[in-house]
């Protein structure tokens, strides 16, 4: 039976195949992959044959060409894993980076980049964040100025995710210094003279996903990098948002199931005042309000992908489960550790690695307060409707 309404067999099937992949070939792994700062790119690879880089790629263009749903199911089935450092690596390819080709990619750079995109030869990042411009994208300072048949690119960008190992960096750029909105992106190849990884940064979870302060010194980008029409990046950037914003709650989902289970797993099975602890009141009542709640973060994510499938407008209904699913994924967790007592403290437990793992969820790609933000905007009377 398919888990819900807006899922079909095929979504299934690939919900059923992600969650026996990656208890499989992730989770008995992991811990080495957290000591190591990275995620093998073999895993990728495996993944590339197996055609789980590819579900929003077109079918014509070697993908399987399924829509925002499909992003909905892989995110949260990867979720299961509970190495949200590889499921981030994994999303921030195939769903914040790739997902600006295939919007406003040329013929020639679709035929140039994809093929590797699908393979996992080029595993993409996207480059926005600066030092001093996050939640407030059009104050970014790095330029691109023109020079011959192409752009001369200097300036920081921070946080990005794929940035040490990955082999493509979209990076966005100021291209007219006179609009804020005068924003162009651009195809950066790893190995570009001028273009650094300044710092792998080393993080309070993701431990296994890499992520880099990048530095572009003088690089010079020819014009057939430019992705997409020049000063159009700031609109391009905000076409996938939504997309972006969506498996980050998915990803939150998939774990924060991982840890209901493991601390049921833990609380049925620990004896405690002549029972176990899952027969005390409080504890039974508490993660059945985090199972019920969960399920309407669930439900929301998928409604909001179904309405972005339809290619409605869903930027109310993303930015609310983001602001909300995120805040609500980390009370349950750290409810999951309570209930765990002092083993949920201890390094290497599941359950404390999904607590640090979930802390980015109400920061990264979106604040829950801009989130916030974003629903007050479209808030009026008769909009809940
Ligand atoms: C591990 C990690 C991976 C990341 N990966 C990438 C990546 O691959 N690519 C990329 O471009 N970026 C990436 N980021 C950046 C991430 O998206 C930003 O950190 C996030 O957008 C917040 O920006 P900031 O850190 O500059 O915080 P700031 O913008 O300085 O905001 C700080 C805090 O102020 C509050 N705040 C901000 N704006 C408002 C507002 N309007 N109203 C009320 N309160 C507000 C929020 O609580 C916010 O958390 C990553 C970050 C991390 C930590």
């Amino acid at each position: 039976m398919n888990r819900n309404i807006y899922m079909t067999d095929e979504l299934q099937a690939i919900y059923d195949q992600t969650v026996a992949f990656v208890r499989a070939e992730v989770t008995p792994v992991g811990d080495e992959w957290e000591q190591a700062g990275r995620v093998p790119r073999e895993i990728l690879t495996e993944m590339g044959e197996l055609g789980m880089l590819g579900l929003r790629v077109p079918e014509d263009r070697g993908g399987l060409g399924l829509g925002p749903l499909a992003s909905a199911t892989f995110s949260e089935a990867l979720g299961a894993s509970t190495f949200a450092g590889f499921d981030v690596t994994v999303l921030v390819h195939t769903d914040m980076a790739a997902p600006h080709l295939l919007n406003a990619a040329s013929e020639d750079q679709l035929e140039r980049f994809l093929p590797g995109v699908l393979d996992a030869s080029t595993i993409c990042a996207i480059a926005v964040t600066e030092p001093d411009a996050g939640s407030d994208v059009a104050a970014m300072r790095t330029r691109a100025v023109r020079d011959g048949d192409g752009w001369r690119l200097n300036g920081t960008k921070m946080f990005i995710t794929n940035g040490v190992y990955g082999d493509l960096v979209i990076v966005a750029a100021r291209t007219d210094p006179d609009e804020r909105y005068g924003i162009s992106m651009f195809l950066l190849e790893h190995g570009t003279e001028g273009f650094d990884v300044a710092t792998k940064l080393d993080k309070h979870g993701w431990l296994c996903s890499d992520t880099a302060e990048l530095v572009f010194d003088d690089v010079w980008v020819p014009d057939e990098n430019m992705l997409g029409a020049e000063h159009r990046g700031f609109y391009e950037i905000m076409k996938n948002f939504q997309n972006e914003r969506m498996v980050l709650v998915g990803m939150g989902v998939g774990a924060a199931q991982e840890a209901i289970d493991l601390t049921l797993a833990h609380t049925q099975g620990r004896s405690a005042f002549g029972a176990t602890l899952f027969d005390l009141g409080a504890i039974r009542q508490r993660m059945g309000m985090n199972q019920a709640k969960l399920d309407a973060v669930r439900a929301s994510l998928y409604h909001s992908a179904w309405l972005m499938e339809q290619g409605v407008d869903a930027t109310k209904e993303i930015s609310g489960v983001k602001a909300w699913g995120a805040e609500v994924v980390n009370q349950i967790v750290y409810d999951c550790v309570q209930f765990h007592g002092g083993t949920g403290y201890i390094r290497k437990t599941a359950v404390e690695r999904i607590a640090r793992d979930v802390r980015i969820l109400p920061i990264g790609g979106g604040a829950t307060e801009v989130m916030l933000e974003e629903v007050a905007k479209r808030s009026h009377v008769g909009s809940g409707r």
